[in-house]
């Protein structure tokens, strides 16, 4: 096992690597960026480095900072966390080029399953359903136009690099597909620096729901079961739930069986998701996502697992620690992404932290890197924490994630606490009948704030 591990991260997970670390008797390095410098993650760390100026592009993101800061501290591996440098194949040789472990997926797999062209054809020879679209990219509007008529409208023009739901473009009809085709190129182009597109079915009134898998790199996978992430704004997740409301056991072992079948081919290592629309029963696969995700902490609710140690134990060349028949869900688990932002408009609230009063009790997680005095910077994200509910069952989860709704306390700036509590009145959530589309009607209608 690893005696240092430096996490190339901030915020809460950066703390939550660091917990799973200090629970395995690993010491961990710290990294930030001058803004960061009062930052939880860093008074927790065992040792801290700054890696650079505020900006994430000369900081969290500077490769060659990163890699120093291993070398002067002497960390044998490199937790990645989520965004970040976390699906970066280049990072990943480089860090594997100075004998430093990292902790994830092998350079080729990100690479493979990044690209959401080549991610598509490897899933669909596995064996995985797959959203109808075009034959890979299209390259020029007449082909565009071939393909969409081929599929038949509404399409989505979306980006082969996208991530983030940005170049992602839709055309309900043959009308709208070349402004769609060409914003989406130049969004593309400008976010990842590569302008390749491709076309898929834009399906009505799916969910979104993934599988979580896991695998050893020698062959061996299970999967976690799903989370149900429908909850979106911008194609951005808010609000996530396991196990979902509309999948039942037989549903959740057989594509979860086609799921871990999947990458124990490709011999993948690690914690990866697997992302599927799933509409009138049927799942389409989107993208996979080759790192540990934001909602990870519904799927450890439920089955009882660390994954960030799991990950750990993989990447220092040890068995995984259950198998698929250990790996029985209990109860449910919900999670709210508390962003500073002020509602209505969601606009960034950055600012210091005048009062903080995590709920607790019960089955209450507060996955935050928050304190009182702390000045949240304008740099980076928005999201401030992660609050996570578990009970036996999803009426009980949803009362205790009222309760501690009402006992967060976050004071100093605006944040999204009150957008769940609104939500948790909503006939649909109770019921758990929405799909990826209801939060953006929701907010036109009843919030009166301006969605697309
Ligand atoms: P990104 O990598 O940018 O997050 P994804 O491919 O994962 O993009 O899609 C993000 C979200 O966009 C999905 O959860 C869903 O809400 C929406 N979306 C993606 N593909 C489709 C589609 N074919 N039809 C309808 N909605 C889609």
């Amino acid at each position: 096992m690893f005696s240092k591990v430096l996490i190339a991260n901030r915020g809460e997970i950066a703390l939550r690597i660091h917990r799973a670390c200090r629970e395995m008797g690993i010491a961990t390095v710290a990294v930030h960026s001058t803004a960061d410098a009062d930052a939880m993650h860093v008074r927790m760390a065992d040792e801290s480095v700054c890696i650079g100026p505020a900006p994430a592009s000369l900081s969290y993101l500077s490769m060659p900072n990163i890699i120093s800061a291993c070398e002067i501290t002497g960390a044998e591996a490199i937790h990645p966390g989520y965004g970040f440098l976390s699906e970066n194949a280049t990072f990943v040789q480089v860090v594997e080029d100075h004998d430093i472990t990292f902790i994830g997926p092998t350079a080729e797999h990100i690479r493979l399953m990044g690209d959401k062209i080549t991610a598509k054809e490897t899933m669909k020879a596995l064996g995985v359903p797959c959203v109808p679209g075009s034959e890979g990219g299209v390259p020029t509007i007449e082909e565009a136009r071939r393909a969409a008529k081929e599929i038949g409208y509404p399409v989505l023009v979306k980006a082969t690099a996208g991530g983030g739901g940005r170049g992602m473009k839709l055309a309900r009809a043959p009308q709208d597909l070349e402004r769609a085709f060409s914003t989406a190129r130049s969004e593309a182009k400008a976010a990842f620096g590569n302008d390749e597109v491709y076309l898929e079915k834009y399906l009505g009134r799916p969910r979104h729901i993934e599988i979580q898998v896991f695998g050893d790199g020698r062959g061996n996978a299970v999967h976690l079961g799903e989370r149900d992430c429908s909850l979106q704004r911008r194609h951005q997740k808010v609000f996530e739930e396991a196990p979902s409301p509309v999948i039942d056991a037989e549903t959740r072992a057989r594509i979860g069986k086609t799921c871990a079948d999947a990458i124990a081919k490709m011999k993948y290592a690690g914690a990866g998701t697997v992302e599927f629309l799933y509409e009138d029963g049927a799942f389409y696969f989107i993208e996979m996502n080759t790192r540990l995700q934001v909602e990870h902490p519904v799927t450890e609710a439920i089955y009882d697992v660390d994954l960030v140690q799991e990950q750990i134990r993989i990447a220092a060349g040890l068995p995984m620690s259950f198998s698929q028949a250990d790996l029985v869900p209990n109860g449910h688990a919900i999670e709210c992404r508390i962003n500073a932002e002020r509602l209505p408009d969601f606009r960034a609230s950055p600012g210091t932290i005048q009062a903080y009063h995590p709920p607790g009790g019960l089955g209450v997680r507060m996955d935050s890197a928050l304190y009182q005095g702390y000045v949240i910077p304008p740099y980076y994200d928005s999201l401030i924490g992660k609050l996570i509910v578990h009970a036996r069952t999803r009426d009980l989860a949803l009362a205790r994630l009222d309760r501690a709704l009402a006992e967060l306390i976050v004071d100093g700036i605006d944040t999204t606490t009150d957008l769940f509590r609104a939500l948790l009145d909503e006939p649909a959530i109770r019921s758990g009948a929405y799909d990826i589309h209801w939060l953006e009607q929701w907010l036109a209608e009843v919030a009166g704030t301006e969605e697309a």
